[in-house]
C-alpha cells in the first residue's frame, strides 16, 4: 500500500466545488492528443449482441418518450437480474427508477433525502461527484477518512460522523472509486449496524459491482439485515456493459423511499433514452458467462497495466475492484499534483487525474489512472510512461 499521508480525523469546510476535474482532464487531453488514462471509460467495444440488437431497433423505434420510470421491460429484466446477483426481488413498478446514469441516480436519491443545512457522510478519498451533489442539495459533507495504509476505517470515528446532528444518509461507493477499495461483509456490517442506530439512509454507488479482483468479492448491503429499506442503490449499465455514452442508471429502494425517488427524477430528467434501454434488455438477460468473461478481461488489463508500472518502477494502490489505480509522484518534485497531470499530458502523452480532487485533506502527490483500454492502448501507454523521468525537477 502507498504512504498515504494522515489525514484529520474529521472535518468540515465551507463547501465550494469547481467543475469536474475528471472530466476536465478529458478535455485536456484530446486538446493535446494524450492517451487518456483520466476519465474512466473504455476504449473496446461493447458486446456486439448488444450494438446488433441496437441496430435493429433504429428503423423500428422506440424513438418517443418511455414511461418517466423506464421502459416496463427494461425494468423487468433488471429486476431478474438483480434478484440473481443479490438474491433481493425488487418490484418493477414500485422500486425501481432508470435514470440517465448513475450520476442521475445518485443525485435524485441524495435531493430526496436531504434538506438545506442536512449533512452526508462521505469516507474519503471519495469520488468528486458526492460532494458536490450533497453541496447542490444545500447539505454539508462530513468526511471520514480511509486508513492511508490499508484503507480501513475506524468505525468510532465513522460512529462519531453518523451520529451527528442533521447527518441523513451515508454515501457508501462498493468497489471504490478511486482507491480500488472493496468492502468486506463485515466492515458493511459495521456501518449497517450505524445506519439503523441512527436511523440513517445508505446511498449506494456499486457501479463496479462486478469489476472485482478474486478472492475479492461483492456484497450488497442492501441485503445485511435492516438495510433494504434504509438502502437507496444506485448502479449503472455504463462499466458492465462499457456501454458509458449510453447514461442508462438506476435506483433500486424500497417503496417509501423511492416514491420520492421517483418524484426528483421525474423532474430532473423525464427519463431515459427510450431506444437504448429497449436495446440495453439484451444486456441485462446475458447469462453469467458474461460476467466470467468480464472480471477475467478486468484481471488481464490489471495485470497487464499494473506489472508495466512495477517495471518502471512506479509506486501505486493495487486495486481490490474497479479499474483504477493511484500513483505516487513524490519523487517528481512538483509542488502540486495539478501542473504534473498537465505537463504529464502535454510532454509525456498520457492524461491523468490529480489525486487532490479526490481527498478531503490537501494532498498533492498522488495521481489517479484507469486501465479499462485495450491492449495495444496500454502498451502505448506505459511505453509513454518511460518519458515520465523528464519531468523530474
Ligand atoms: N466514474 C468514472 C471516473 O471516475 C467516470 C466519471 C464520469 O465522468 N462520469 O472516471
Amino acid at each position: 500500500m502507498l504512504n498515504l499521508p494522515a489525514m484529520k480525523p474529521l472535518s468540515q469546510r465551507t463547501e465550494t466545488f469547481t467543475d469536474s476535474v475528471i472530466r476536465r482532464m478529458t478535455r485536456i487531453a484530446n486538446a493535446c492528443g494524450a492517451i487518456n488514462l483520466s476519465q474512466g471509460f473504455p476504449d473496446f467495444d461493447p458486446p456486439e449482441s448488444l450494438t446488433r440488437r441496437l441496430a435493429e431497433i433504429a428503423p423500428v423505434g422506440p424513438h418517443q418518450y418511455a414511461i418517466t420510470f423506464g421502459a416496463q421491460n427494461f425494468r423487468e429484466a433488471l429486476s431478474d437480474k438483480q434478484f440473481h446477483f443479490s438474491g433481493l426481488r425488487y418490484d418493477p413498478q414500485k422500486e425501481i427508477v432508470i435514470t440517465c446514469g448513475s450520476t442521475e441516480a445518485m443525485m435524485a436519491s441524495m435531493m430526496s433525502v436531504c434538506n438545506p443545512g442536512d449533512k452526508v457522510v462521505l469516507f474519503s478519498p471519495f469520488y468528486e461527484n458526492y460532494s458536490a451533489d450533497t453541496i447542490l442539495c444545500g447539505a454539508t459533507p462530513v468526511y471520514v477518512p480511509l486508513s492511508p495504509v490499508d484503507l480501513s476505517f475506524d468505525a468510532d470515528v465513522l460512529e462519531s460522523a453518523m451520529k451527528q446532528p442533521g447527518v441523513k444518509a451515508l454515501v457508501l461507493c462498493n468497489p471504490a472509486n478511486p482507491s480500488g477499495k472493496v468492502f468486506t461483509r463485515e466492515e458493511l456490517s459495521v456501518i449497517a449496524s450505524l445506519a439503523v442506530k441512527y436511523d440513517l439512509y445508505v446511498i449506494t454507488d456499486e457501479v463496479y459491482e462486478h469489476i472485482i479482483y478474486a478472492p475479492h468479492r461483492h456484497t450488497y448491503i442492501s441485503t445485511l439485515p435492516g438495510m433494504f429499506e434504509r438502502t437507496i442503490e444506485c448502479s449503472s449499465l455504463s462499466k458492465t456493459y462499457s456501454i458509458t455514452g449510453w447514461r442508462l442508471g438506476y435506483v433500486l429502494a424500497a417503496e417509501p423511499v423511492m416514491d420520492r425517488v421517483k418524484k426528483v427524477h421525474d423532474f430532473l430528467t423525464v427519463g431515459a433514452a427510450a431506444p437504448l434501454m429497449e436495446a440495453a434488455v439484451t444486456a441485462l438477460r446475458f447469462d453469467d458467462s458474461y460476467y466470467a468473461d468480464l472480471q477475467a478481461h478486468y484481471t488481464h488489463m490489471k495485470q497487464l497495466f499494473t506489472s508495466g508500472l512495477r517495471n518502471l518502477g512506479l509506486r501505486f494502490t493495487e486495486p481490490q475492484g474497479a479499474y483504477f489505480v493511484l500513483i505516487d509522484i513524490s519523487e517528481f518534485g512538483y509542488d502540486g499534483d495539478e501542473q504534473f497531470c498537465i505537463d504529464m499530458a502535454q510532454k509525456v502523452g498520457v492524461a491523468a487525474v490529480p489525486g487532490s480532487s479526490f481527498f478531503r485533506e490537501p494532498i498533492n502527490h498522488l495521481v489517479r489512472l484507469h486501465f479499462a483500454k485495450k491492449d495495444e492502448t496500454l502498451n502505448d501507454a506505459l511505453n509513454r510512461l518511460e518519458n515520465l523521468k523528464k519531468l523530474k525537477r
